[in-house]
């Protein structure tokens, strides 16, 4: 067990891990092949474990960035990756290295890449994938929250898939923005990237489980469209169509799901954070639990206390037709 209270960690930064971070050389254990992903602090490699034949996703990240010691930021989000342990919708923590320059985490390997890949125009998902992964990120970020931890950083490149045909499961990754709510006072500061965070966020207005919920919108926006919500020709425009929540429903896309699904992303793009459903709440979102055609009847509605009572706090989309 490590501690790094005496650093004064920054708010919401956790500073305990279990894993054991090992120092002997990940070359010995592991045949490091291709790349899988990189960004500003990380290249993701693929990696397979020599007595197992197991493969896995070796995240290397900088300890040191812009000339600053980074590597409490990083023993945060394996600690985040600890808290995650039980919630299936987030990607497993196998192991932990330690090399000079790095801190390699060793992650469970989702092989079907990003959901990214399939917000691109012409590859787009059927609805009825759509709502399966929807409602599986929902899932994923409910148990977050009931951790007192939001992401901060969903979007569709750090959300990936346990394989790509079938379409498998979805895997959230990516903690290094991720934080505890509650613990150290407020929390503003944290940014993401612009196009898919909330104007809270972007106005360094106080933080909370609400933000990652703008997220889910911008993402369901993205899996439908094929478009990006907000993207403007430059970050100042972004910000912008962020702040005034600029939002075209009108996309001939939209013509192609049902209507629930635009009364969900309405639910989840309002400028008020206090105003947004939860995740628990948008669990029980009818669009979420409308029937495939030719399939099974999907299980019953998810087990939160509303649900549970009988009633919907979802009005039918004519009913509120007036709030848009
Ligand atoms: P960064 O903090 O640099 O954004 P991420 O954790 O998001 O790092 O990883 C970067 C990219 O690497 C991801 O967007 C994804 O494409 C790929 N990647 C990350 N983790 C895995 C994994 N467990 N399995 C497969 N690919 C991964
Ligand atoms: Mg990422």
């Amino acid at each position: 067990r490590r501690r790094l209270e005496s650093r004064g960690l920054a708010a919401g930064l956790l500073g305990d891990v279990q894993t054991a971070i090992l120092t002997e050389p990940l070359d010995s254990l592991y045949h490091i092949t291709g790349e899988l992903g990189r960004g500003k602090f990380a290249v993701v490699k693929k990696c397979v474990e020599k007595t197992t034949g197991k493969v896995f996703a070796a995240k290397f990240v900088r300890k040191r960035r812009r000339g600053r010691d980074c590597r409490a930021e990083v023993i945060h989000e394996m600690a985040v990756l600890e808290v995650s342990r039980n919630n299936p919708r987030m990607i497993n923590l196998h192991a932990a290295y330690e090399t000079e320059h790095d801190i390699v985490l060793l992650l469970e390997y989702a092989a079907g890449g990003e959901i990214f890949d399939h917000c691109i125009s012409d590859e787009l998902l059927s609805e009825f994938q759509i709502i399966r992964l929807i409602r599986q990120t929902l899932e994923g970020i409910h148990l977050l929250h009931q951790s007192s931890v939001v992401h901060l950083d969903l979007k569709p490149q750090n959300i990936l898939l346990t394989s790509l045909s079938p379409l498998g499961d979805i895997k959230i990754v990516d903690f290094g923005l991720a934080r505890k709510l509650g613990s150290a006072g407020e929390l503003r500061e944290i940014l993401g990237t612009p196009e898919y965070v909330a104007p809270e966020i972007l106005n360094y207005e106080p933080i909370t489980t609400a933000s990652d919920l703008w997220s889910v919108g911008v993402i369901t926006y993205m899996l439908i469209t094929g478009e990006s919500p907000f993207a403007g020709e430059d970050k100042q425009q972004t910000f912008l169509n962020v702040s005034q929540v600029n939002v075209d429903y009108s996309k001939e896309a939209f013509s192609r799901v049902s209507e629930l699904a635009v009364h969900f992303i309405r639910k989840l793009l309002v400028k008020a954070p206090e105003d947004r459903p939860s995740a628990a709440d948008c669990l029980s979102h009818p669009w979420l639990w409308q029937q495939c055609p030719g399939s099974e009847p999907v299980p019953p509605s998810p087990r939160t206390p509303r649900e549970r009572s009988g009633g919907s706090k979802w009005a039918a989309p004519h009913e509120d037709a007036e709030d848009k």
